[in-house]
């Protein structure tokens, strides 16, 4: 059973230092607040349904949130939304050590899939773990993805030259 709670009352009240008894703080974790609805704690997202457009990263005013995005030479489908997918993200860190919870990076996301949760206790001995790493390519197969992005951006290059000079090639064949 909960203790007697002290009732909330203001500095100024004139039974402010009157009340002997009760608690006046909460037995956490065992006893927690309500957490408001509009509350802004920590940040997570679903990466399956992130476009890594980069929006949230722009509009962030601390610049915590870092984004590597590779063009994607393969189909790699949809977000639940139904918004094709184009680029991987090679690495999307937010570093909440930084952030300051303004919540401008999940009001620009154009999928909903950045939102902040109601999830207030995190803590770590290491400030290095406030670094939230919500990518998962594998060093690998980033470079694997750069390099194929590469390739058919020359492929695509080398295409447009061609087509370019073709005109003038059968000029010349004319003459
Ligand atoms: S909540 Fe604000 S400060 Fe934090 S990551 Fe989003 S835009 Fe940046
Ligand atoms: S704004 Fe949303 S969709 Fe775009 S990169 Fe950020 S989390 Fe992904």
């Amino acid at each position: 059973m909960s203790p007697k709670r002290r009732i909330s009352k203001g500095i100024q009240d004139e039974g402010y230092f009157h009340q002997r008894e009760g608690s006046a703080t909460l037995r956490y974790p065992a006893d927690q607040l309500p957490v408001p609805e509009v509350g802004r704690y920590q940040l997570a997202i679903e990466m399956n349904d992130c476009i890594v457009c980069d929006l949230c990263a722009k509009i962030c005013p601390v610049n915590c949130i870092d984004i590597e995005a590779i063009k994607a030479t393969e189909d790699i489908g949809k977000t639940s939304d139904g918004t094709t997918k184009r680029l991987h993200a090679a690495k999307f860190d937010i570093d909440m050590g930084k952030c300051m919870f303004c919540g401008l990076c999940t009001v620009v996301c154009p999928t909903e899939c950045l939102v902040m949760t109601n999830e207030y206790d995190r803590s770590f001995t290491d400030p290095k773990e406030l670094n939230y790493v919500f990518a998962e390519m594998s060093v690998e197969e980033a470079a694997q993805k750069r390099a194929a992005a590469a390739a058919a951006d020359l492929a695509k290059k080398a295409a447009k030259e061609a087509a370019l000079n073709k005109p003038s090639e059968m000029k010349g064949a004319q003459q």
